[in-house]
C-alpha cells in the first residue's frame, strides 16, 4: 500500500475523478436545458391532452348512442344522430367537440319535444281504446239481450244451451231445464190490449229473475215462453223451484189490475204451466228442450197452471 499522501497516490485520485466525470450523463444547461424541458412538458401536456380527449370523445359518443335509442320511436332523428357519430370521428379541438356538443343539445330538445307529443297521443289513444271497449261491451251486452224484458235472448240462448251440454259430457254436473209459458196470453192480448200484455211478460220475466239463484239463467225463448236453466240442480230441487215460480206469478196478477189496467173492477188471471227435464248424457241442446217441451204440453192439457217433469218412461 501506498502512503496516502504520497504524490502519486494524489495524482490517481485526480485521475479517477477525471473518468467519472467523463462517464456521468451530461445536464443540459442554458437554452438547451430550457429547450429540452419544453419539449418533455409539451409531450406530458399533449398524452394528457390526447387521452382526455379521448375520454370526451367516449362520453359525446355514449350520449349520441343513447340519444339514438331514445329518439328511434319520435322518428326522423336518426339521421342527425348518425351524422354526429360520423362527426365524432374527425374531431381534433375542444371546439370541435363544443360545435357537437350544442347540435345534440338541440336535437335532443326536439326529441324531447316529440316524445312529449308522442305521450300525449299515447294517452288520447287509451282513451279512445277504453271509450271503445265500453261500447262493445254495451254493443255485446245488447246483442244477447231481450230489450222488452231484460232477460236474455233467444239467441243467448241458443250459444249457452250448446256450452251446457258440451260441459255436461265432461264434468256431468246435474242440471235442469225449466220451460215456462204463460196461459191464454192470446186472451191477455185481446182483452186489455198489447202494451198491457207487454206489462205483464216484463213482469213475469222479473218474478222468474227474482225467483231463481243469482248462477241459473233466464231467457227470453220467444213470444210468450221463458226457459230457465238451471245448474247444480236435481230434479227434486228443480221441481220446488218451479212450484214456487208458479205461484208468485199467479200472485202477480192483483198487482196488473191494480196498476197497468184501464178498468179496476176486472180481473185478469195470469198464470204459467211449466215443464222440466233433466239433461243426460245422451242428450243433444235439441232432444233435451224437446223433453221439458213435452212436459209443458202435459202441463197445458191437464189444466193449466201446473208443473209437469219429463216422463221417465
Ligand atoms: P196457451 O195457454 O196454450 O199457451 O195459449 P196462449 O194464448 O198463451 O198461446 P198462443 O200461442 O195461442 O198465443 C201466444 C200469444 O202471445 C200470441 C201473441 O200475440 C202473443 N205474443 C207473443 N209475443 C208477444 C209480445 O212481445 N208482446 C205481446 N203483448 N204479446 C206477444
Ligand atoms: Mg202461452
Ligand atoms: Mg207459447
Amino acid at each position: 500500500m501506498l502512503p496516502s499522501d504520497s504524490p502519486f497516490q494524489k495524482k490517481l485520485s485526480d485521475l479517477i475523478r477525471v473518468i467519472e466525470k467523463t462517464l456521468e450523463p451530461a445536464q443540459p444547461a442554458g437554452l438547451a436545458g430550457e429547450i429540452t424541458d419544453f419539449f418533455e412538458n409539451k409531450s406530458a401536456e399533449d398524452q394528457f391532452r390526447s387521452s382526455e380527449r379521448q375520454g370526451l370523445v367516449g362520453i359525446v359518443q355514449e350520449l349520441t348512442l343513447t340519444l339514438k335509442e331514445i329518439g328511434e320511436p319520435a322518428g326522423g332523428l336518426d339521421e342527425a344522430l348518425d351524422t354526429f357519430v360520423g362527426e365524432i370521428d374527425k374531431v381534433h379541438t375542444l371546439e370541435d367537440l363544443e360545435k357537437i356538443k350544442t347540435q345534440i343539445k338541440k336535437s335532443a330538445l326536439g326529441v324531447q319535444s316529440r316524445v312529449k307529443g308522442l305521450k300525449e297521443e299515447l294517452a288520447s289513444a287509451r282513451e279512445m281504446c277504453e271509450s271503445l271497449q265500453g261500447q262493445l261491451e254495451r254493443t255485446e251486452a245488447t246483442s244477447i239481450m231481450d230489450s222488452l224484458t231484460r232477460v236474455l235472448n233467444r239467441a243467448a240462448f241458443d250459444m249457452r244451451i250448446q256450452q251446457v251440454v258440451k260441459d255436461y259430457k265432461r264434468f256431468e254436473d246435474p242440471c235442469i231445464m225449466m220451460v215456462v209459458d204463460i196461459d191464454h196470453f192470446k186472451q191477455i192480448n185481446d182483452t186489455h190490449g198489447h202494451l198491457a200484455g207487454d206489462k205483464a211478460l216484463t213482469s213475469i220475466a222479473h218474478t222468474l229473475r227474482q225467483n231463481v239463484r243469482e248462477s241459473d239463467q233466464v231467457f227470453r225463448y220467444g213470444g210468450e215462453e221463458f226457459v230457465v236453466l238451471l245448474p247444480k240442480t236435481g230434479m227434486k230441487g228443480a221441481r220446488s223451484i218451479a212450484e214456487k215460480v208458479r205461484r208468485r206469478v199467479a200472485e202477480i196478477r192483483t198487482h196488473l189490475v191494480n196498476d197497468f189496467y184501464a178498468d179496476r173492477e176486472q180481473r185478469v188471471e195470469i198464470t204459467v204451466s211449466i215443464g222440466l227435464s233433466e239433461l243426460s248424457k245422451e242428450d243433444s241442446p235439441e232432444t233435451w228442450f224437446q223433453r221439458a217441451d213435452e212436459a209443458l204440453y202435459r202441463a197445458k192439457s191437464g189444466g193449466r197452471n201446473r208443473v209437469e217433469m219429463e216422463s221417465t218412461v
